[in-house]
């Protein structure tokens, strides 16, 4: 759960743009990691701001956030409608990711980006936005966690331009620096004794001019397209583990570099067999004359092999019988265990002959005083 941004910034509900800005530059300039090297605490505090200006500099995110708490970034249905059509899978069952899975540098990237800056070169280079990270989440089969699978993703989303390449010419080549801003997309204005920057008016913000735009993307340098990924999930795969494609989210516009998507793992549980780590566990029914007398039962495994298991006699029930290499499959390569919990089941039809075997084992134990 994300902490409340506007406390996470110090600002108010109803602080203005240029408060949460300020806020959030004094908070970044503290907690930054160049300033806090090894420096756990002040690491997840630069995070936790990153997370919280994400929210509020957008107006629609922020938007959502105040109809709709957490719940607008959660997942589920609320992100759909929070963000007013902004959900590019549209079912409701996507949602963007909120800086969970974003590694630090795309952190530091988002930051500077924060301070204006175009790059970590400097203020000459154009502005340049990556693209946003996106989530989803699969829910499989404990079976398919066995031998890994493909699953299909489809969705929408903005992908770069191939007409122009992502630069949103005509010619499809590199658009001429911005004279007015000088590229940085930035001009300052002074406001008495203070100097203010704002996005530059001549190139709106993006640091170049596109004299004539691609026809494609009407200068943009991204278009909506339908995708399809196909996401390998690697056999052995946990429950709640989170695969990342690099570079498979949003395309960045001006230049800059996409983002990732990412699958989130959920594990339906299994009929028969439960999980614990590598191992799974089976409960079985076992005759309770092979449990007093000794024997084998079949057991069928999670890969539908059938398997003769010796059951010592004098087994107790809840017992666990363990059967090496047929678990789940390790990161190392091999297999975990499963493990046999043993059951009973007491018949409820007997013979005359059965009834009388067991009154006379039945007697045999009261005269003998005990039979364990
Ligand atoms: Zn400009
Ligand atoms: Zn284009």
């Amino acid at each position: 759960m994300n902490k409340n941004p506007y406390e996470v910034l110090g600002v108010a509900r109803d602080a203005s743009e240029s408060d949460i800005k300020k806020a959030y530059h004094k908070l970044v300039m503290k907690y930054h990691p160049d300033r806090n090297p090894d420096n756990k605490d002040a690491e997840e505090k630069f995070k936790e701001v990153n997370n919280a200006f994400d929210i509020l500099k957008d107006p629609q995110k922020r938007a959502a956030y105040d109809r709709f708490g957490d719940a607008a970034f959660a997942g589920g249905n609320g992100a759909g409608a929070g963000f007013g059509g902004g959900n590019p899978f549209g079912n409701g069952a996507f949602h963007f990711n909120m800086g969970g899975g974003a590694g630090m540098e795309d952190i530091l990237r988002e930051a500077m980006r924060g301070f204006g800056f175009g790059d970590f070169g400097g203020g000459r280079a154009a502005p340049q936005r990556g693209g946003r990270d996106l989530l989803d989440e699969v829910v499989i089969d404990l079976k398919d966690a066995y031998f890994g699978k493909t699953h299909t993703v489809k969705f929408s989303s903005n992908v770069e331009c191939e007409k122009c390449h992502g630069n949103g010419t005509f010619d499809g080549k590199a658009a001429p620096v911005c004279p007015r801003c000088g590229g940085s997309g930035f001009v300052q204005t002074r406001q008495g004794f203070f100097a203010m920057e704002s996005p530059c008016p001549d190139c709106n913000g993006l640091g170049h001019k596109i004299e004539k735009k691609c026809t494609e993307c009407d200068g943009r340098g991204t278009v909506h397209k339908h995708r399809t990924l196909d996401v390998k999930i690697p056999a052995g795969i946990d429950d709640g583990a989170r695969l990342r494609l690099a570079g498979q989210g949003e395309a960045g516009s001006n230049g800059g570099p996409a983002g990732d998507f990412y699958l989130d793992i959920h594990i339906r549980p299994d009929k028969r067999f439960e999980r614990a780590g590598d191992n799974l566990v089976m409960r079985v029914d076992v005759p309770f004359t092979t449990l007093a007398l000794g024997g084998e039962i079949d057991v069928e495994t999670i890969d539908d092999k059938k398997l003769s298991v010796k059951v010592p006699a004098g087994t107790q029930v809840g017992e666990k019988l363990r059967v090496r290499g047929h678990g789940m499959p390790t990161r190392r390569g091999g297999f975990g265990d499963l493990y046999i919990d043993v059951a009973i089941k007491i018949p409820t039809k007997l013979t005359e002959k059965q009834k009388k075997l067991l009154n006379d084992f039945a007697g045999t134990k009261s005269e003998k005083k005990g039979w364990f």
